[in-house]
């Protein structure tokens, strides 16, 4: 089939390489004049398992296209999918401005009927204004004889293993009234439907808002298990003792209910921020969604307060190795990234960072270019290097096992402020190194 997508970022991208793969013929269009002249050249701007080499043998193989020529993207494709980015707005709802912009160009530029797809995580109600958007540039062009229709087919990749996700989906969600639209979306999901029915058809209206609940209730586990992990330390007991007792319970499940630092990312905070947006606006009081976003909130700088509690307020002027700044392993996005706080925080009070992250020290360079006061290694030994302490905030795999022994002798103080509970306390109090986590108490 012929595919265009709009937007090559994160999902676009990974949704078209995908595609692609099985066959679809597909143009990807973006405004981003940069971004597509290096994809053309074969520079994948994302850092995602198995996303460079998917991209880069459909391109070689010609069936994947790179353009800012949005006029050429809406002749291509019978299937229009709107991927582009829905950033919160200043007061945290949903900014649809990226996605009516595709809207009134596929209208302006349409030529033979179309059927657009919402990818795009957008508020109930988006597609009708999609709809109504490209009806009105029809209209204004003469051209209401252009038969369309649009659906929803919110996406539902894990940043990290966006690839497999969208390689062997969970479900793929559909929404749409119109028989014809269904078989169309059948037809471009096949290739991923054999094993068993994924497909779940449902309206529109349903299919916009699954995507939010779905964002929500995976927020909501974490902040759950953020304000039990709090709540342990006073009491005394250990969270991690607590989450395998009752993760055990196949009702609850152990996904999703490692306490941490709060989750980051570029959907969590902003779906659930605008979810609360779109309650407000139907008077509706989301009590629920406001704890968990300020549960999140607050827990973004638990780690910097047990650090500055250990160095009694007075961080002037040291210096902290920090393992880990993606917001979650497997990515080097930084969007909303716990670690960001983390050192933000740390410099406010006076304090150097020597941070190593294995995919995200570029992202890291962008977003806070050259300063005094960062310093970025090459390796998490070399972080650690005449640091007073170690401070981690994202649980990448090779932070896992670390020589002990090697981090004690770098730190000039031995002690390690894990935000993801990576290590047993035991066998940290063995090597004679000072260790506080998430919800245990000091061993
Ligand atoms: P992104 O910010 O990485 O990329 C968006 C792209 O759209 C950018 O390259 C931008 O240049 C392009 N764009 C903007 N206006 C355009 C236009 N008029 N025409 C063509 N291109 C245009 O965004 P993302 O992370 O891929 O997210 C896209 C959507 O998917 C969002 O609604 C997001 O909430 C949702 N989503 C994201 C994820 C994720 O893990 N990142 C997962 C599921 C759903």
């Amino acid at each position: 089939m012929n595919l265009t997508v709009f937007g090559i970022g994160y999902v676009g991208l990974v949704q078209a390489a995908v595609l692609a793969e099985v066959g679809h013929q597909v143009v990807c269009v973006d405004v981003d004049e940069k971004k597509v002249e290096r994809l053309n050249q074969g520079l994948v701007p994302i850092f995602e398992p198995g996303l460079e080499a998917l991209v880069k043998e459909n391109h070689a193989a010609g069936r994947i296209k790179f353009t800012t020529d949005a006029a050429a993207g809406v002749k291509h494709g019978e299937i229009q999918m709107i991927a582009v980015g829905t950033p919160p707005g200043e007061d945290g709802s949903a900014d649809l401005k990226y996605v009516l912009a595709v809207a009134e160009t596929i209208g302006r530029e349409m030529d033979s009927p179309k059927i657009v797809v919402g990818k795009s995580t957008v508020p109930v109600g988006t597609c009708e204004k999609v709809k109504a958007k490209i009806a009105e540039t029809l209209k204004a062009r003469g051209r209401e004889d252009l038969a369309f229709d649009v659906a929803s087919n919110p996406e539902f990749l894990k940043e990290g293993s966006a690839v497999a996700d969208c390689m062997k989906p969970d479900r793929i969600i559909v929404g749409t009234n119109s028989e014809d639209t269904e078989a169309v979306m059948r037809e471009l999901y096949a290739p991923f439907n054999r094993n068993h029915e994924k497909m779940i058809v449902m309206d529109v209206r349903s299919a916009e808002f699954t995507k939010y609940a779905a964002n929500c209730m995976l927020a909501t586990k974490i902040s759950f298990m953020n304000e039990m992990a709090n709540l342990a330390e006073e009491l005394g007991a250990d969270i991690e003792e607590v989450r395998k007792g009752i993760g055990s319970d196949p009702r609850i499940g152990y996904h999703f209910i490692y306490p941490g630092l709060g989750y980051g990312g570029s959907c969590f905070p902003k779906d659930v921020r605008a979810l609360i947006k779109t309650a407000e606006g139907v008077k509706f009081d989301a009590k629920l969604l406001r704890a968990v976003e300020e549960r999140n909130n607050a827990q973004k700088s638990v780690l910097f307060d047990k650090v500055n509690r250990y160095f009694k307020g007075n961080l002037k002027g040291k210096t902290f190795a920090l393992w880990g700044l993606a917001f979650k392993p497997n990515t080097d996005d930084m969007r909303e990234a716990p670690a960001r706080v983390l050192m933000e925080a740390l410099w406010q009070a006076g304090a150097k960072v020597q941070a190593y992250d294995p995919e995200a020290m570029q992202e890291c360079q962008a977003i806070y270019g050259l300063r005094d006061d960062l310093l970025l290694c090459g390796t998490k030994e070399a972080a650690l290097r005449g640091a007073d302490a170690l401070l981690i905030a994202t649980e990448w795999k090779s932070f896992r096992a670390p020589s002990f022994d090697a981090v004690k002798d770098a730190l000039t103080t031995p002690v390690i402020f894990d935000g993801r509970n990576l290590y047993d306390p035991k066998v940290i109090a063995r090597h004679g190194i000072e260790y506080f986590s998430i919800g245990r108490m000091a061993a």
